[in-house]
């Protein structure tokens, strides 16, 4: 697809087109897309579910690459669980859900994160105590020159809200050991986890879950309300009065409006308590 709008395929719903969109639909396909990027010199990203990105208004002028048709899972049991292979563009909220049916345990802390297995495992996403590489056993990726490779956790250099996978790498698959457990038990930790996430989140709005990094193990929100800004708003964008590390379209923003937001509370925050915030989420084009 060529000039797609990225406010379809981000949560936040806001960002204007890329050159092209394009799905592949197996390793191959992927390979051939990389190749021919490659001779065209055409740059480009990988994207999942667009949970983690706020793309600008003017668009990038790259093509963007979402693996979510290639999906599968294969199971491998062992005496106390499975080593379940899982492809990358699977939604991590389905596969949780899926692996839940089986009696498998270990990411249940996870559900409800509404990106794919490669942008989870990329931003090494996590909630309540746990995050996505706790269970995972090693990653296959392909990178730019079409390589294909088993990485193993060890080498992934997993930190808060970082991995060592590169730009211009694809997580294609992940390998997950999961134990046994009775399903009613992760489906009733399952349900505490929606229910906390209800409570706290502005799930009724387009957002881009948080937007800063804890500072020091401090949540930023706590930041964010001693800054007073909670519910302050430019133009349709609006720090969440129910969460102030969330950023929430009104339905009417503009990246622009959410740029402006960010800068704006970066500066408050710093000149108010002297602290730095730094993005979790990803901007996309707004350098030019
Ligand atoms: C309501 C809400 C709640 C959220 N709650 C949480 C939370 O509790 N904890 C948390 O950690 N995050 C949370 N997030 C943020 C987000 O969901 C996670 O960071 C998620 O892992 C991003 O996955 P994605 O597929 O949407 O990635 P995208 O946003 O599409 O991309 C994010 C990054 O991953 C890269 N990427 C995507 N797919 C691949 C791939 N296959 N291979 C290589 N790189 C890839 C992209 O290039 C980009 O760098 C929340 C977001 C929302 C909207």
């Amino acid at each position: 697809m060529q000039d797609v709008p990225m406010k379809r395929y981000t949560s936040m719903k806001v960002g204007g087109p890329v050159k092209y969109l394009i799905y592949p639909l197996d390793e191959s396909d992927l390979i051939a897309a990389l190749t021919h990027l490659k001779q065209e010199g055409i740059r480009y990203r990988f994207f999942g579910n667009g949970t983690n990105v706020i793309v600008d208004d003017r668009g990038i002028n790259e093509a963007v690459i979402r693996i979510t048709r290639m999906v599968h899972t294969r199971h491998r049991a062992t005496e106390n669980g499975a080593y379940v292979d899982v492809a990358g563009g699977v939604s991590l909220r389905t596969f949780i859900l899926h692996e839940s049916e089986k009696g498998l345990s270990g990411l249940e802390k996870l559900y409800w994160i509404p990106g794919t297995i490669g942008g989870a495992i990329k931003m090494n996403a996590g909630s309540f105590g746990s995050t996505i590489s706790d269970t995972l056993e090693a990653i296959r990726i392909i990178n730019g020159q079409g390589i294909v490779k088993t990485v193993p956790k060890n080498e992934l250099l997993f930190g808060y809200r970082t991995s060592s996978v590169h730009t211009s790498e694809c997580v294609v698959s992940a390998r997950f050991y999961l134990t046994a457990r009775d399903k009613k038990a992760i489906q009733k930790d399952m349900a505490y986890v929606y229910g906390e996430r209800k409570k706290r989140h502005p799930m009724e709005f387009p957002s881009s879950g948080s937007i800063f990094k804890q500072v020091h193990g401090t949540p930023a929100w706590k930041f964010i309300e001693q800054a007073g800004l909670k519910g302050y708003q430019i133009g349709g964008a609006q720090v969440s009065q129910k969460h102030a590390n969330f950023i929430i379209n009104r339905g009417y923003a503009t990246a622009q409006d959410i740029k402006r937001l960010i800068d704006t509370i970066k500066k408050e925050v710093f000149e108010k308590l002297g602290v730095t915030l730094h993005e979790e989420v990803e901007l996309w084009g707004f350098d030019g």
